[in-house]
């Protein structure tokens, strides 16, 4: 393969060397189910025990909270519909955003075919929600306020510990769809007031189709799947082992090297965006000044169209996204772009990079040196 520059960390991560050392024996070697009686089957529950315990540790949850799922889509749908279901009697309204991923908006749709009532909070130029509009939304027939942790597109975290304590003021379940957050910042689940939490681990340097659902202790849902009586009855399949393991290993990693890594890929970040703002004085960096995560800069360029400067990046060897990967390909502007109201000139030359523990400066130092050629090519073709 030759030299690529992953950008692009938002969309997915490499995964860590240490992740798939631990993976390989349990798809190598030890490929019992973990449901048979023999020893090798115990050794690999017991893996998925140690697994959960390194997830949960991170969130500071109780093993017993943490539900392995096959991402955050899974774990985003559980709860949606699970809750849904669930509380039926007692009200069919939920509250969530305009600026959440598909994996949170789609099941949200699919309830409103079924009669159910959503309710989807604005935000500022920001993209950030207005906590007295959440206030406001709540009605007696609310039965979940579901609000993404940190945005994919455009990084802007919101005020989560605000937000749990409305839900917990008015008795409401809350849930956080995490999977950008999970592995970047520290999160605790009990003193933000989380009762649901979504996670995926290809978003923290482990494998895809692996992920997990934090569901506070008491708090009941419906599954999505019925079959054998896998994860105490609440998510039914044979345990997707080697991808457990991985998850597991990547959260303790996380645990102890994210704030290390903060800082060095945060400098990169600011690196990069000095630079941008610097060259191109009518950039727009969209998302909040401090409330964004560390490594995702979201920027627009007028009079560029972001297809064609991504393609040209490739051509480098760069990968980096225009909207969130989902919509990649489709000129439509993204929901979150169309949310924070990026005026109309900017909203087709959107650019997002989200950098990883695996980026370097030298990595920096040569988008600097391509990008202004690139720019400068795109603006001449078109006069
Ligand atoms: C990637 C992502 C998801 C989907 O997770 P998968 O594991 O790919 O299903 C959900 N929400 C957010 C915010 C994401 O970035």
């Amino acid at each position: 393969m030759r030299k690529v520059y992953y950008f692009d960390n938002n969309a997915t991560t490499q995964v860590d060397k240490r992740v798939l050392k631990e993976m390989e024996y349990f798809l190598k070697n030890n490929y019992a189910n973990p449901s048979s009686i023999y020893k090798i089957a115990q050794e690999a529950r017991g893996a998925i025990e140690k697994a959960r315990e390194q997830v949960a540790k991170l969130l500071n949850a109780e093993p017993e909270e943490i539900i392995f799922t096959s991402g955050g889509t899974e774990s985003n749908n559980t709860v949606i519909k699970g809750i849904a279901l669930a509380l039926k009697d007692k009200g069919k309204h939920i509250i969530t955003t305009q600026i959440e991923h598909h994996a949170v908006l789609n099941p949200c749709k699919f309830l409103e075919i079924q009669g159910y009532d959503v309710t989807y909070l604005t935000v500022d130029g920001y993209g950030m929600i207005d906590l007295k509009e959440l206030k406001n939304s709540i009605r007696k027939d609310t039965i979940l306020i579901s609000i993404i942790f940190a945005n994919n597109e455009i990084g802007t975290i919101q005020n989560i510990e605000e937000i749990g304590k409305i839900a917990r003021k008015y008795n409401i379940y809350f849930h956080t769809d995490a999977v950008q957050a999970v592995g970047k910042i520290p999160i605790d689940v009990k003193r933000l007031n989380i009762d649901f939490l979504s996670l995926s681990g290809h978003k923290l340097y482990g494998p895809k189709g692996i992920g997990a659902l934090y569901s506070k202790k008491g708090v009941k849902f419906i599954s999505l799947l019925h079959g054998g009586e896998h994860e105490k009855h609440r998510r039914a399949g044979t345990e997707n082992v080697a991808g457990i393991v991985g998850l597991g290993k990547a959260c303790e990693i996380a645990l102890n090297e994210m704030e290390k890594e903060a800082i060095k890929i945060k400098k990169l970040k600011e690196k990069l965006e000095n630079f941008l703002r610097s060259y191109f004085k009518d950039i727009k960096i969209n998302g909040h000044p401090s409330e964004t995560l560390y490594n995702t800069l979201n920027f627009s360029l007028p009079d560029v169209n972001s297809q064609d400067i991504l393609i040209l990046l490739d051509q480098y060897g760069f990968c980096a996204s225009a909207g969130s990967a989902c919509s990649a390909g489709i000129p439509e502007p993204s929901h979150v772009l169309k949310a924070i109201k990026l005026p109309e000139k900017y909203l087709k030359g959107t650019i997002r990079i989200s950098l990883g523990k695996f980026n370097t400066e030298k990595e920096i130092n040569k988008f600097i040196e391509i990008f202004p050629d690139i720019i400068r090519k795109l603006k001449n073709d078109k006069s």
